[in-house]
């Protein structure tokens, strides 16, 4: 699966907020969004520039593709499920999104950002009820067990965002048993377990104009 390889702080800076893709820097003052919290390019810095109509509809598709690594493609895939699906398009959206295996490795905190925990389910790292499986987009189901492969326990960079993750906490619709490298869902997530600020509205009117 294709997957954006440029500057990652730039896709921050754009969308003037955090998007967490760098991991621990992402905490520290090293932050782009800290040292030049404006758009990157010549004109970033010109004041008085307000956005909106499309551009306000597009901003609103553009941060929430960024946060989770989507490309346009498969993004609108998922739209075209959201609205098959019943209940409000935004909020399945959304819903879908949160329950992609990469998004919930990272809220374990088994990986430091979403583009890390990609890498991880890719190269094997990560089970799913004792199940190898190398498919970062696929949707966890109510009541699986994702595990740290035994022989992965040892890797310096899952151990070191476990410990970063005991003091952060997980969402609610997880549990993390960090001493066992496992965590389970408990529910599937809901519209108020996206924590993001995130206007989804915005992106239906910008796919049904
Ligand atoms: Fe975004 Fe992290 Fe870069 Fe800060 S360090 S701009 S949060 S990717």
């Amino acid at each position: 699966m294709a997957r954006y390889s440029g500057p990652v702080c730039r896709l921050c800076r754009r969308e003037r907020m955090k998007l967490y893709l760098k991991g621990d820097r992402c905490f520290k003052e090293k932050c782009a969004i800290e040292r030049r919290g404006y758009p990157p390019g010549q004109h970033g810095q010109r004041r008085g520039r307000r956005t909106l109509g499309y551009g306000l509809q597009l901003r609103a598709k553009q941060k929430v593709k960024r946060i989770y690594g989507i490309l346009e493609k498969q993004f609108r895939n998922y739209f075209k499920e959201a609205e098959r699906q019943k209940g409000i398009t935004g909020e399945n959206l959304l819903v879908m999104l949160e329950r992609r295996l990469d998004n919930v490795v990272y809220s374990l905190g088994f990986a430091s950002s979403r583009p890390q925990a990609r890498q991880l389910v890719r190269h094997g790292h990560i089970q799913i009820d004792g199940r190898k499986t190398t498919i970062p987009s696929l949707q966890v189901r109510e009541g699986q067990g994702i595990t740290v492969k035994q022989g992965s326990r040892k890797n310096t960079h899952i151990q070191s965002s476990i410990e970063t993750a005991r003091g952060r906490g997980v969402p609610e619709w997880l549990d993390l048993d960090a001493d066992n490298y496992a965590g389970k869902i408990l529910r599937l997530p809901t519209r108020q377990d996206v924590k993001h600020d995130v206007e989804e509205g915005l992106i239906v009117e910008l796919y049904s104009r």
